[in-house]
């Protein structure tokens, strides 16, 4: 049989055609779908869909007995998760206990996921991996533009004349959006690049400015300065379309050229020349986690705006603001509410408006006070807060800062629930363990790093007795006495786009052919957002002053370590990791050195290291390399034998309460 269905990694959300015999994959063919990746596709979602079929699948629940797990029927299972869940509320409350749900999983899952926490258990101790890649785009994007989101589409990429990329590797994680934006310069389009390192894009850029990590907000700032110095700013769309913008120009007059690159590092010239260049055309900035993963992310996104703004370079097309997401539905898992402070469709939890509507709809009072983020829960695990975890999808130990300190709070617990598709090292720590379908088996949702809502379809039968991760929920919430109708994700979709706004009027029939982006009415999306007025009304300028990261260098502490994903492999590795192509690709962790700081630590390719911060330690192997610069030292956080973020900064932006991942103070010795 031949599936279409779409790319379980990236939030590019390739569109692709599977060939199977129900229990195995035969073929993977790009869908010549133009809007997306138009017959193409990255190693990732052409040869890494092997890991559905590995023999190292859970196929049933499993109970912890001893130091091993026993299997168990569903009907115990279910019945255990049930009731220990509603001990652990009768006897500390609600907010002892914390639901974690899934960027991987589907729009369905991650609402009812949300919902199970909210309504059956009323605590907004609900959260998932967003918190650690793009909160701060949430916080400061609804905070300028009126909505958390990507301002434009993938097609219209084609239609900027020049590219500001900062903060994202894109032809290693988004390689799609990657090979789109060098097929448009090849034609003649420009590129402005900021990274520390150099990254395949700057053989491909007009410029590249190497900031010293940390120093985004100066490097914005100090470019906005410059366009409004040389007159190149957008009056007439400022007048009509903005406010705050003398307090903005407040801000940046600090940042004079000079200022900037002695923040940055960079070159006066250098930045006054993106300056200009990104002004005077009709541009586009793309940004990841070089942006998002600081203390000032949310501030660091909001200069983003800002610059938009500025020049009139969003709400048409060719122009606008995209931030990359990671996983492929950490948009729909944002969008559903699967976060501690918002509600489905963003609206806040503290907001009485808005959570009337869902407890008219749910018919219960639900809590108002934000929850606990993801890493919190680890916290307040650690206080003897939090008694009980509920994890779907995520392996937070690999994934998370101050690895060490989860495991602790693990092993504090009264219960923790892993729901996954295989034996994590986070499902190890499981009181119970729930086995799921993967996206193989499974229909339903993702909605991409565009807004675009996709069908997920089923071409592999489901091993064992694994089930649906919306059914598992499904089921608890009925063990706990609530009549949850659901008899299919659709559903459940139903629901969605009753409760939505920006998924209003969605249903699977609509989207049978091709997904839409929201925001929706009656099946009909909007590629382009913002075009006659922003979704808050009036763009607001947030302008702030650059500040030192948390973390940076000491006589103890000399190197500052930055962290990343690499082209062949994914996240925490569970699903990339099982994938023999892929792995052979990319086996081995390692940290980039660059050739003078060997030199002066006496390092040879492929010496052990160890890697010491404030936080933790690790061993490692080193490769040397000008890819970064001196001072800097890059690691992959895919890996367990090395698991960088036992050493990562947890210190969080105090707004979107994402930690700084992305500038640790280390030093290095030899093993
Ligand atoms: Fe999958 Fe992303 Fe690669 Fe497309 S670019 S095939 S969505 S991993």
């Amino acid at each position: 049989m031949e599936v279409k269905t779409v790319c379980p990694y990236c939030g590019v959300g390739c569109n692709i055609i599977v060939v199977s015999d129900g229990n195995r994959v035969l073929n993977i063919i790009p869908s010549k779908y133009e809007a997306i990746n138009y017959g193409t596709l990255c190693i990732k979602g052409w040869k890494g869909l092997n890991y559905t079929e590995s023999k190292k699948r859970l196929k049933k629940p499993l109970l912890k007995k001893g130091d091993g797990f026993i299997e168990i029927s569903w009907k115990e299972a279910i019945k255990i998760a049930a009731n220990n869940l509603k001990e652990i509320m009768e006897r500390y409350g609600p907010d002892a206990l914390g639901f974690q749900s899934s960027a991987k999983c589907t729009n369905e899952d991650n609402y009812l996921m949300q919902k199970l926490a909210r309504q059956v258990f009323k605590t907004n101790n609900i959260d998932h991996c967003a918190r650690s890649c793009h909160a701060s785009t949430i916080e400061g994007l609804i905070s300028t533009i009126g909505s958390g989101a990507m301002t434009t589409s993938i097609r219209d990429i084609d239609n900027a004349e020049l590219y500001f990329v900062i903060g994202s590797n894109t032809t290693e994680q988004h390689p799609i959006i990657g090979a789109r934006i060098i097929n448009n310069i090849i034609s003649g389009k420009k590129l402005i690049l900021a990274d520390p390192r150099k990254i395949q894009l700057s053989n491909f850029s007009s410029i590249h400015m190497r900031h010293y990590p940390g120093t985004d907000l100066a490097l914005l700032n100090t470019m906005a300065n410059i366009i409004v110095e040389k007159g190149l700013y957008n009056k007439k769309f400022i007048e009509e379309r903005t406010e705050n913008f003398e307090e903005f120009l407040k801000v940046i007059e600090f940042y004079d050229a000079d200022r900037g690159a002695r923040i940055t590092g960079v070159d006066p010239d250098l930045i006054e020349k993106a300056a200009i260049m990104y002004a005077k055309s009709r541009s586009i900035i793309f940004y990841a986690m070089g942006i998002t993963q600081h203390t000032q992310g949310t501030e660091n996104v909001q200069a983003i705006a800002n610059l938009a703004m500025l020049t009139g370079n969003i709400g048409k097309s060719g122009t606008g603001i995209a931030p990359l997401r990671g996983h492929n539905n950490v948009q729909g898992a944002s969008d559903m509410g699967a976060l501690s402070d918002f509600l489905p469709g963003y609206r806040r939890v503290y907001d009485d408006q808005g959570r009337r509507i869902f407890e008219e709809a749910w018919k219960t009072d639900l809590p108002s006070k934000p929850g606990a983020a993801l890493n919190e829960m680890f916290h307040l695990a650690l206080e003897g807060k939090i008694k009980a975890l509920y994890i779907m999808g995520e392996n937070p130990i690999i994934s998370e800062p101050e690895n060490e300190k989860i495991i602790e709070a693990f092993k504090r617990l009264e219960f923790l629930i892993v729901q996954d598709i295989f034996m994590s090292e986070t499902a190890e720590y499981a009181s119970l363990v729930l086995p799921s379908y993967s996206f193989a088996e499974k229909i339903g949702t993702f909605t991409n790093t565009e807004r675009r809502i996709q069908m997920v379809r089923p071409f592999l039968n489901p091993p064992g007795e694994t089930r649906a991760d919306w059914e598992i929920i499904t089921m608890i919430a009925r063990e706990m006495g609530y009549e949850w109708n659901y008899n299919s994700p659709e559903d459940v979709m139903i629901e969605i786009s009753s409760l939505v706004p920006q998924y209003k009027g969605i249903n699977y029939s609509c989207i049978e052919n091709e997904g839409v982006q929201w925001p929706v009415n009656d099946c009909k999306g909007t590629e382009i957002m913002h075009t006659e007025r922003f979704t808050r009304g009036k763009g607001r300028f947030m302008p702030a002053y650059w500040k030192r990261p948390s973390e940076f260098t000491t006589d103890e502490y000399p190197y500052i370590l930055t962290t990343g994903r690499l082209y062949y492999q994914f996240h925490t590795g569970t699903m990339t990791r099982k994938s023999n192509i892929l792995e052979r690709e990319a086996p081995f962790p390692f940290a980039e050195v660059n050739p003078e700081d060997a030199k002066y630590l006496s390092l040879r390719d492929d010496d052990c290291i160890r890697i010491i911060s404030k936080f933790g330690e690790l061993t490692t192997r080193v490769r040397i390399t000008d890819v970064v610069p001196k001072g800097i030292v890059f690691m992959p956080f895919h890996y367990h034998e090395s698991p960088v973020n036992r050493i990562t900064n947890p210190n969080i932006d105090p707004v979107a309460r994402i930690p700084e991942l992305k500038v640790t103070a280390v030093r290095i010795e030899r093993c």
